[in-house]
């Protein structure tokens, strides 16, 4: 008998570190309006990182540039009641922003011909330990004093 107890110990100890691997590496991550009515939970590591100074992204965040990560959309839950707002970009893509009627925060949005991503703006996570954005888009509407670091891709 205390060979088997040893042995069954020594099973669920393996049990428990592969669960923990698995864990820390398919961990999904959720963001969430500034009231937390509506969430969004998605799964892995972000497909790109980017900040945006467009003025829609200005005017949007109400900051003076947009970060936000894209994400694989299959498995994404999304829980809570969002308005849809639709903005159609310079290059004529149609972007649908889903925001919490009662904050009006954006927790995501999609693009039209995109169908397998996902986009949340990257403060909704709340996360200061959320991976860095590699790169930088729409810099002739960046604001002077703001410095994006050189190892940054940089599209004008
Ligand atoms: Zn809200
Ligand atoms: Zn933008």
């Amino acid at each position: 008998m205390p060979q088997a107890a040893r042995g069954s110990r020594r099973t669920l100890g393996v049990t428990i570190a592969a669960h923990f691997a698995q864990v820390s590496v398919m961990s999904p991550r959720t963001a969430s309006c500034s009231c937390g009515q509506l969430q969004i939970e998605v799964q892995g590591e972000p497909l790109r990182v980017s900040v945006c100074h467009c003025l829609a992204c200005q005017k949007r965040t109400g900051s003076v540039f947009g970060e936000q990560a894209r994400f694989d959309s299959s498995g994404f839950k999304v829980t809570g009641a969002s308005t849809e707002y639709i903005r159609v970009g310079d290059e004529g893509t149609k972007f649908t922003f889903r925001f919490c009627p009662k904050c009006g925060a954006t927790v995501y949005y999609t693009a039209e011909g995109r169908d397998g991503v996902v986009a949340v703006p990257v403060g909704a996570f709340a996360d200061p330990n959320f991976p860095s954005p590699t790169v930088s888009v729409y810099e002739r509407r960046r604001h002077s004093w703001l410095q994006i670091p050189v190892e940054f891709e940089h599209v004008p």
